[in-house]
């Protein structure tokens, strides 16, 4: 193993300059990649010993934190016993995770295992495809899903995203992909409540199947809350008419909690919040802290049941050689198990709160049009002028998230830069942080945002 005082990062960024090909970022950037070499709790460490606060947990995935010993243990045990079998079969791994997700979501769940986000949203669609020709509905396949919402990379995830910044270079996507309004209670119109405008948005998803066709649609896939496309959080009632008009036009619900799940919304999954049932749900990030890959698409029973009829060869025709590796799962187990240990999803509201009545004194801020949290997740809306909401500019966030990383803070950005949204800041720090940890967050921000204000 590298020791990271042997490190010449000179040479390693050299190396890395030739070789790597780095997700998302632009090639000024690429030019100067930090190396990190080792992280530990809520830290991370870069080649140089540079120590960072990470309070965007990687992408939005390490909640039980960093340097976890017996989470490498179990992964190390698995592998020294059955270091792979397709789940064409079984293995017992799989097996107690299925078992504990159902506890987790507290209602009665088949599990299928894959290994990212995108493709557990990509399994999502072809069971809902496949479950309504199974019951005779043969003709529906479009789904409904909002602007500015991220739901993965792949070709099908790609087409419920709705954040043209993503999609424009890689079209024509996937047909059968339809989008509507996300309920932004900030951008709403003057003197409408937002209770009516979350109304109104909800609504909108009714019309998009009536005038569609509700017989041409097969499901709608939101998140609890916008995570990635601005931290946009809907009003307690917005999820359950949604629910309701799904339930009325036999539309399938499919929530993507890759985000909001396991603790970070301060209950174990995001839906807890809003009293829905969804038919599907897809989980990955935090279903391992990020420390190996794995994903889950957990069906509803009675769905599952559709796929039973051996006169119409109606099983899933969709294999996937290493969704529920035999060491991600015990990996999974094990991070459930330091969760729940650790009381982490109570801490996550707990902390949550805390950073959020820190926060909110940043509202008197020039440049802070809004702020929204969800438990440990909360998003500023950096604007260029109060009154008229205008974005803030892409210097101005640049600026910010420079300083912050100079003072050791690491934080994200989210929106649409093709939309001229890309001004809401994000922490999703892990859910293990310690009290210094969120003191350190508010402290070095709010000291950032003073020097900027100027
Ligand atoms: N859904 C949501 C809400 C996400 O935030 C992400 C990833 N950021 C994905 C799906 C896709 O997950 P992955 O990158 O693991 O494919």
């Amino acid at each position: 193993m590298l020791d990271r005082s042997e490190i010449d990062t000179q040479e390693m960024k050299e190396k890395d300059r030739r070789y790597l090909w780095h997700s998302m970022s632009p090639y000024s950037e690429h030019d100067r990649p930090m190396i990190v070499a080792s992280a530990q709790g809520a830290w991370i460490t870069d080649s140089e010993g540079n120590r960072y606060l990470d309070a965007m947990s990687g992408l939005w995935c390490v909640n039980v934190g960093y340097g976890r010993q017996e989470l490498a243990e179990a992964a190390y045990n698995q592998l020294s016993t059955l270091p792979y079998y397709p789940l064409t079969q079984s293995h017992l791994p799989a097996i107690e995770l299925a078992e504990k997700l159902n506890e987790w979501l507290g209602d009665d769940y088949v599990i299928f295992f894959s290994n990212s986000g995108s493709e557990a949203n990509e399994v999502a669609f072809k069971i809902a495809r496949q479950y309504q020709q199974q019951i005779g509905a043969h003709s529906r396949f479009k789904f409904i899903s909002r602007y500015r919402a991220y739901h993965g990379s792949s070709l099908g995830a790609l087409s419920a995203t709705g954040q043209a910044q993503r999609k424009y270079k890689y079209e024509p996507l996937t047909s059968g992909f339809l989008h509507v309004s996300p309920p932004d209670s900030y951008r709403r119109p003057e003197g409408m409540s937002a209770e009516a405008f979350n109304r109104q948005c909800a609504d909108e998803i009714e019309r998009t199947i009536v005038w569609e066709g509700a017989e041409s649609v097969a499901g709608v896939i939101m998140e609890p809350v916008i995570t990635g496309g601005g931290v946009i959080v809907p009003e307690p009632s917005y999820l359950t008419r949604v629910e309701e008009i799904c339930r009325k036009h036999g539309v399938l619900l499919i929530l993507d909690e890759v985000i909001c799940g396991f603790g970070r919304s301060g209950q174990r999954f995001g839906h807890h919040n809003f009293g829905v049932k969804p038919d599907i749900v897809t989980m990955a990030k935090g279903l391992t802290s990020g420390y190996l890959p794995l994903s889950a698409t957990a069906v509803r029973k009675e769905i599952y049941d559709a796929f039973k009829d051996p006169e119409q060869y109606g099983h899933l025709r969709h294999v996937n050689t290493f969704g529920g590796n035999p060491a991600a799962c015990a990996l999974a187990l094990a991070n459930l198990a330091v969760m729940e240990r650790e009381g982490l999803v109570e801490r996550s509201r707990v902390l949550g709160e805390r950073l959020r009545a820190e926060f909110d004194e940043l509202l008197a801020h020039s440049l802070v049009g809004d702020i929204r949290s969800f438990g440990f997740l909360l998003g500023v809306e950096l604007v260029a002028d109060k009154a008229t909401k205008e974005p803030a500019s892409a210097d101005v966030v640049k600026r910010i998230i420079g300083a912050c990383k100079r003072a050791g803070l690491i934080i994200g950005k989210n929106g649409d830069t093709v939309a001229g949204f890309n001004n809401v800041l994000t922490f999703s720090p892990p859910l293990s942080c310690t009290d210094e940890d969120v003191d350190f967050i508010v402290r070095t921000f709010k000291q950032v945002m003073a020097e900027v204000a100027g």
